[in-house]
């Protein structure tokens, strides 16, 4: 990095886990990321996978990957490796095998008897519309079903024909007996337990009921010895939910659950579901289409691992709003690749420049290094000939105030080469400029020409050299900050139709033998990156901008 990466700012999290370790409350600390297995990950998870994967190696503890997969309608072994591979390519290692709630059906179907022995769980067969209207509202207790007094020996026999198979998807559920009076909805008998016949990922048909997520997941960070589980803001009010099914149970760990403010980021969304929905009706190319907030999206655009990291120290782990501008997660991934990404030239919008005091069929090359800063990083002949391409945007016939790069009779710097001169412009039938007509000095190879200052510098390619690329521009993918902050309008409306233009280029021949995902920055107009997919040996050089090189989101 080129400015000094953030140090490690203390928050409320390491202040527990330091006042923890000091009591001698836990001797070392044990975390979890815990994603269901139901999409890909997206840039609020990379902020979660920062905060428990990094609190273990500052403090040298674990962080456990594990799934939960309890809901096997949505989950899928595609999606699973995907998360797996997230986390490996943000630099991060699990600690053991990963691990999976599904290993853990058995010891949860275990303790569920356990709670209807001791008279804390029931079989209940009220139908869902029922179990609504008792559940009350919120200013409104809620009241008892019929089946909350059942005795104990007939719920475990249900429970178990449950288990078993002998009722119907939907007819009967367990439920734990917590209080229906309590002004905390979570606290009012849930349900913990529900039978659906559906094939698991990884149990297959073996069970055709399911635990659900809230008294899995206490149980899961139980048995693996999690110290601190880390969760999102959401889950303050299942808090409580949390510590009763563990201090109902004879499970000797009870972990505590802290909860932090989600991230979200402005112009994007973060929700699994609805990046789903933009995969589903093709609004983008997939999960990793490079203008998904998905990690695997902004791995294919360029970002940096490091990158994505040092944003996620910036945002910070709090308890108040989290919702922070895109510029930050393109400043961080920025300023990494300022120091490490190679430089070329490219244009992508070219215009023609032939070189009228340049001897037809002649190359003259001179040696450029790749990185000003960074010998180390090699050097590459830049070849220069009578055709050469610029920007079209480097050129004005009637140029501003102030203008320093190409005008008729201006001259400017060709970048590692010499000042250059247009003398005439060339124009089709429709007025459009579509060629220039210029002159070089040849005095001014590698020194300033005499009597006079040029103070433009362009990028430029000869034509004769450069290979054609097909450039992929990305914008913002909605037009809104927020897009979906209003429930009553479909967040796709705010689509940015723009969010993609392609565009043929040309960039110099030494990007040809790029492996896929090679960062460059192209001089003067942003970091580019091979594509992952499409960027093959042979195939055609297919690059993604990454970011542009100055902010030009800021208003
Ligand atoms: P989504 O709402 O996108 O489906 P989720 O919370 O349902 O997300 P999980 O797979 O359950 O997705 O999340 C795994 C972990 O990542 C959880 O601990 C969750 O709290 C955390 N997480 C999810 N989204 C964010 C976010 N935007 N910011 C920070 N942490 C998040
Ligand atoms: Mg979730």
């Amino acid at each position: 990095m080129s400015s000094a990466p953030t140090p490690i700012v203390s928050n409320f999290i390491r202040t527990i886990i330091d006042a923890d370790l000091a009591s001698g409350k836990h001797g070392n600390i044990v975390t979890r990321f815990p994603p269901e297995p139901n999409g890909y990950l997206h840039v609020g998870h990379a902020k979660s996978i920062c905060l428990n994967f990094g609190l273990a190696q500052d403090y040298q503890g674990k962080c456990n990957l594990r799934f939960d997969d309890t809901n096997p309608e949505k989950e899928s072994q595609e999606y699973a490796q995907s998360i797996q591979n997230d986390v490996r390519w943000l630099g991060f290692e699990w600690n053991g095998e990963v691990r999976w709630a599904s290993d853990y059906f058995e010891q949860l179907y275990q303790f569920a008897v356990e709670l209807t022995e001791k008279g804390l769980a029931y079989v209940d067969d009220l139908t869902p519309e029922q179990m609504r209207e008792y559940r009350g509202t919120l200013t409104q207790a809620g009241k008892s079903s019929p089946s909350r007094e059942r005795s104990v020996a007939e719920n475990l026999d249900l429970f178990a024909r449950m288990r078993a198979g002998e009722f119907a998807d939907g007819s009967m559920v367990l439920r734990a007996k917590i209080d229906m009076a309590s002004p905390n909805m979570n606290m009012r008998d849930p349900v913990i337990y529900r039978i659906r016949r559906a094939h698991h990922i990884r149990t297959g048909d073996v069970w055709c009921i399911y635990p659900m997520y809230d008294y899995t997941h206490c149980i899961s960070d139980a048995l693996e010895g999690i110290t601190h589980s880390l969760c999102t803001l959401e889950f303050e009010d299942h808090r409580p939910l949390y510590d009763w099914v563990l201090d109902n149970l004879s499970i000797k760990c009870h972990p505590r659950q802290y909860e932090f403010s989600r991230l979200e980021l402005h112009y994007t969304i973060t929700s699994k579901r609805k990046l789903l929905q933009l995969v589903n009706d093709k609004h983008v190319s997939g999960w990793d289409d490079p203008r998904m907030p998905t990690i695997s999206g902004m791995r294919r655009r360029g970002y940096t691992p490091d990158g994505i990291r040092e944003f996620a120290k910036r945002v910070g782990i709090s308890k108040s709003n989290n919702t922070v501008d895109m510029s930050v997660l393109e400043g961080c991934v920025r300023e990494d690749l300022e120091a490490k990404a190679a430089r070329v030239m490219a244009v992508i919008k070219p215009l023609k420049v032939v070189v009228t005091n340049f001897i037809e069929g002649q190359t003259e090359s001179r040696v450029a290094g790749f990185h000003p800063q960074h010998p180390e990083f090699g050097e590459r002949l830049v070849p220069f000939a009578k055709e050469i391409w610029i920007e079209a945007d480097d050129f004005s016939v009637n140029p501003p105030e102030g203008w320093q790069r190409l005008t008729v009779g201006g001259e400017v710097r060709l970048r590692y080469s010499y000042v250059l001169r247009c003398d005439e412009l060339i124009k089709d039938a429709a007025g459009n400029v579509v060629e220039l007509r210029c002159s070089i000095d040849p005095d001014t190879l590698g020194k300033n020409p005499v009597g006079r200052k040029v103070k433009g510098v362009i990028h430029w390619l000869s034509v004769e050299h450069a290979l054609p690329a097909e450039i992929r521009l990305y914008d913002r993918l909605f037009t809104v900050p927020e897009p979906d902050a209003d429930k009553n309008v479909d967040f796709c409306t705010y689509l940015n139709p723009k969010s993609l233009a392609v565009v043929q280029g040309w960039v110099e021949a030494v990007v040809r033998e790029a492996a896929s995902e090679t960062r460059y920055q192209f001089e003067r107009l942003g970091y580019f990156c091979t594509d992952r997919y499409a960027h093959l040996p042979g195939k055609k050089i297919v690059f993604n901008l990454t970011a542009t090189l100055k902010d030009t989101w800021e208003k």
